[in-house]
């Protein structure tokens, strides 16, 4: 069959591997100059950023694209497992290291926090029980067809589903398992792994603890972008044909089934289209669908404000991933989902590759990627945002790592919602689709199909599984499922 997929994101990239793999001639539509999406990288002077993800977790979903090319892995994609997950500073003046082995992590909130050793084993516990209940059912299989519910595996996960707590939110779950409330702000981080409210979020949520905590966050050695590269290079290899600066003005549809698109004027048929643009964008400009209001009223998930920052000094106080914690975290998700604006003490992501791989920066110096959380862009004023949102986050670093940082900023770019969205087409530059700020938020993405129109199938992050790496790669396996071989 001759295939289009619209979008080189992650998810499109994967699916468009997964097709050509079973013998279907595939074409990718991508309106940027080069692939990823959300994954790119800069080069500034001598420093190298990754400009978007720099958690990767899962990396066994990568590695299944090659089994299904039946090609193998090459040697060049190699990451490392993080000893160290993260480095936490709190305003009271607390550090912590999350360390990956799990009983020197424990030995740290005991000693550090006084938390009881097995509040921190029992909730290890129970985000792994989460994920062996929602694997199959939420993520690796299509939530929307019949016959998936009825598989046995399925159904003996339904019949266990009261366990997961989605009744619960993330906070009130994590209030109750932990004695410090350093340790509950902690864990609360891990809805914003998918751009969610943990005062709202169900603690089915706390699943995304597992895939750090238990089964490991890892770095790809050359840097973040290369995941992109290879599954772009895997692509070529199987004979996918790549259109870049090609925007998809429309998916023609006939007599209820998808039988082509446009490029501007240009018009082209194909067997199925698959989208890999955000399901927003798709029902409000590439077709013409009778529930595109609906679409528009879901939350959007947050969005994001970066730095990057180009730092001619070393810190060796910060390791990879690093989290200054606001004072008041409940007030900066009231600001961030329901006032729309960042609060004056939000919480600081600083990531640092340089870390991990020398030539990301000069001798000497280090590359930060400075990050705080953001509302999806509707109206604010970002000039004002940015410039007020980067004096606070200057005062922050300042006070928790005693320096002057102003003082060794040598480049900077900075990335917000308005350029994410313009970049990828995302709802107001949300990371990932829609928020899970509910308990039905898992049945309310879009499925990866359309029962009112045939041949056509979405993926990626705005629809079902959700966003982040690992979900965009199950949801192309999901839609190559639904597309049987040549
Ligand atoms: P997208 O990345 O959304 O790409 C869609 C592509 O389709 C784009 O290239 C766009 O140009 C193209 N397109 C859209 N419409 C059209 C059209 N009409 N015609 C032609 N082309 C079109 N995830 C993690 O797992 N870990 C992290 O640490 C992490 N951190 C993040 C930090 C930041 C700053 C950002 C921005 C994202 C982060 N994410 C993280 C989220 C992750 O990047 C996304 O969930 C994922 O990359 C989305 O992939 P996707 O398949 O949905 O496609």
């Amino acid at each position: 069959m001759k295939i289009a997929v619209i979008g080189s994101g992650i998810g499109g990239l994967a699916t468009a591997c997964r097709l050509a793999s079973k013998g279907h001639e595939v074409t990718v539509f991508e309106k940027n100059a080069s692939p990823g999406g959300k994954i790119g990288e800069i080069n500034m002077k001598g420093y190298r950023f990754d400009t978007g993800p720099s958690l990767f977790t899962l990396p066994e979903l990568v590695e299944e694209l090659y089994s299904a090319a039946s090609e193998p892995v090459p040697s060049t994609f190699a990451y490392k497992k993080l000893d160290v997950l993260c480095k936490y500073f709190y305003n009271s003046g607390e550090n912590l290291i999350a360390w990956a082995d799990q009983q020197k992590f424990t030995d740290e909130c005991v000693q550090k926090l006084g938390e009881d050793p097995s509040n921190i084993t029992n909730y290890f516990k129970n985000a792994s029980l989460i994920y062996k209940i929602t694997a199959d059912i939420f993520l690796f299989n299509s939530l929307h067809k019949v016959k998936n519910l009825l598989k046995f595996s399925v159904l003996k996960s339904l019949f266990q589903v009261h366990k997961i707590r989605f009744y619960k939110t993330m906070h009130a779950a994590n209030r109750r398992n932990f004695k410090s409330p350093l340790l509950v702000q902690l864990f609360d981080r891990y809805a914003t792994y998918n751009g969610s409210n943990p005062y709202k979020a169900p603690a089915t949520l706390n699943v995304i603890a597992h895939l750090e905590n238990n089964l490991g966050a890892y770095f790809p050695e050359q840097g973040m972008y290369t995941i992109v590269q290879h599954i772009y290079e895997l692509a070529l290899k199987k004979g996918v044909r790549f259109n870049f600066n090609a925007l998809v003005t429309s998916i023609n549809i006939k007599n209820k089934k998808a039988v082509g698109l446009s490029v501007g004027d240009t018009s082209f048929t194909f067997d199925k289209i698959v989208s890999n643009s955000d399901i927003n964008y798709v029902m409000n400009n590439l077709m013409d669908h009778p529930q595109k209001k609906r679409f528009r009223q879901l939350e959007p998930s947050s969005s994001a404000l970066v730095f990057y920052w180009g730092v001619n000094k070393e810190f060796p106080e910060l390791d990879v991933h690093n989290i200054l914690f606001s004072g008041d975290y409940k007030e900066e998700f009231t600001n961030l989902f329901q006032n729309k604006t960042i609060v004056s003490d939000p919480t600081v992501y600083i990531f640092v590759s340089s870390k991990m791989l020398k030539s990301d920066a000069p001798k000497n110096c280090e590359n930060w990627f400075v990050m705080v959380n953001a509302p999806a862009n509707s109206t604010e004023n970002w000039d004002e945002l940015i410039r007020t949102t980067k004096k606070n986050i200057i005062a922050k670093i300042n006070k928790s790592l005693k320096t002057n940082i102003e003082d060794y900023i040598d480049h900077e770019k900075i990335a917000s919602p308005i350029s994410i969205a313009q970049n990828t087409l995302n709802r107001g530059g949300a990371l990932y689709g829609n928020s899970s700020n509910s308990m039905f938020a898992a049945f309310l993405r879009h499925p990866n199909f359309l029962k009112s129109v045939k041949n056509l199938y979405f993926v990626g992050g705005s629809v079902h599984p959700g966003g982040g790496i690992p979900l965009c790669l199950a949801s192309a396996k999901i839609v190559s499922n639904e597309i049987p071989a040549q």
